[in-house]
């Protein structure tokens, strides 16, 4: 991020330099005075998209959104340094993030000054015309959100009333509740987003208009509802989140069995949370919303499509699902149950659910603290080799088959259990399973 804050600086200069003016605005804006680390830093000036790409070089900037009059401009300052970056690291684990391969950080956004005609479609604007600072501000979503900061002079640019909503920590539209949910629909969602990200309060006017637009929400794609309910479901306070979906009413089209939910159990559940990871969060959220495992399912299938969750979210949502039981009881059953739970690639996952719902109901810990503890050992301890392959069985002169199987299960439970100790040992037990 300081690399991020150096290059949006140094774009913010240059621009200075050829005599625009140019702004840090938004969501980092925000960030940055709640002392919150900003995700990335948006710059917006009153150079045109043509004007950026000039004074930067076609070669150092890509036309993303030239429609929106949005050009990324490519790190400069960063190609000096070999270094990876936490941020490269992060980045070569979802390769779909770095399409630009410049030492993993990120092109910083330049927008140019709009103002957004007309929004026919419940989406985006018809047409939009570049303008000056002013209107910049008045076409964003939120107050909070339509702040700009000028790196030279020091100075936040607040146009909209965004300082005194934060700190009185109030979600508040940029003029008309009404008139800004009916131009954008996704904005309903937004609301719910940051207000319980933030843990502000959202507005009574705007809290009004979202539940009367609430049903126009489906205009927006799966998406971009996706994307902004990852956010929610994580946030430390889901809860809040929830509770405004459900009083907006929006919950009936982005989580439509949220009503027959049981409340209690759910809250619980979320507040009995300490990781905030979506994949805890969504597991928790799915096993409360249902009882049964097949309406658990069906749940979880349902959004997986439509969120668009990965194949490695849903298997982790899965496993925790599944196994979480295992490892709350693992006291009360024999080591050889319990240590494939352990050894499983996503263990971090059932530890954190199983965790949380221990926290909620108060439940024994033990079973719990003695897969903690056994986590901790050494690998060949909690993971020793088999006493027996199947290699063995066919070098004891026994032919391969369907048994083969059975008796390796067999033989791995009494070692795990502790039961037999030596090859000798392993070939006899199996010699009960094979003819
Ligand atoms: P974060 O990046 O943490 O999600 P953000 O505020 O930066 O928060 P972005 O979606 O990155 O959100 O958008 C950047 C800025 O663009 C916002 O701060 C806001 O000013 C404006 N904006 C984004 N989406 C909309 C929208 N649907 N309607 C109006 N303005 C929007
Ligand atoms: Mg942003």
């Amino acid at each position: 991020t300081t690399q991020c804050l150096a290059e949006a600086i140094q774009i913010c200069h240059k621009l200075r330099q050829a005599g625009h003016v140019a702004y840090f605005a938004g969501g980092c804006v925000r960030d940055a005075m709640l002392g919150r680390e900003p995700k990335d830093f948006d710059v917006a000036t009153d150079a045109t998209p043509d004007r950026v790409r000039e004074i930067f070089g076609k070669r150092k900037t890509l036309a993303i959104g030239a429609a929106f009059g949005v050009i990324a401009v490519l790190p400069h300052l960063a190609q000096a340094t070999e270094q990876p970056t936490a941020q490269a690291t992060e980045q070569a684990n979802h390769p779909t993030g770095d399409q630009h391969g410049r030492q993993g950080i990120e092109p910083i956004e330049v927008a140019t000054f709009r103002s957004d005609g007309e929004y026919l479609d419940g989406r985006r604007p018809s047409k939009v015309r570049y303008g000056d600072a002013r209107h910049d501000a008045l076409r964003r979503d939120f107050t909070i959100n339509g702040m700009f900061f000028d790196p030279d002079a020091n100075q936040v640019i607040d146009f909209v009333g965004g300082r005194d909503d934060l700190q009185r920590q109030m979600l508040r539209t940029i003029g008309d509740a009404e008139q800004r949910f009916e131009e954008d629909k996704l904005r309903m969602l937004r609301a719910v987003r940051f207000t319980c990200t933030l843990g502000f309060t959202l507005d009574a006017a705007a809290l009004q208009q979202i539940q009367r637009q609430a049903s126009e929400i489906t205009v927006v794609s799966d998406e971009r509802i996706g994307a902004e309910m990852r956010r929610v479901v994580a946030a430390p306070r889901t809860t809040v989140g929830l509770e405004l979906l459900r009083l907006t009413n929006l919950h009936r089209h982005v989580l439509p069995s949220l009503q027959d939910a049981e409340w209690e159990p759910l809250a619980k559940l979320l507040q009995a949370r300490e990781r905030f990871e979506f994949e805890t969060s969504l597991t928790l959220l799915i096993m409360a919303l249902h009882v049964d495992q097949p309406a658990r399912d069906q749940t979880l299938h349902g959004l997986t499509k439509r969120w668009r969750l990965s194949n490695e979210e849903v298997r982790r949502i899965r496993s925790a699902m599944r196994w979480h039981g295992v490892v709350m009881d693992a006291e009360k059953k024999p080591w050889s149950a319990v240590q494939p739970v352990l050894v499983d690639r996503d263990i971090d996952a059932i530890m954190s659910v199983a965790r949380s719902v221990i926290t909620a109901n108060q439940q024994d810990r033990s079973g719990y603290e003695r897969c903690l503890q056994a986590l901790a050992w050494q690998p060949q301890q909690l993971d020793p080799c088999p006493l027996l392959s199947g290699d063995d069985l066919k070098a004891a002169g026994y032919r391969p088959g369907r048994q083969f199987k059975d008796a390796l299960q067999a033989v791995r439970a009494a070692q795990l259990d502790g039961e037999i100790d030596s090859g000798q040992q392993a070939l006899s037990l199996a010699a009960k399973y094979l003819d």
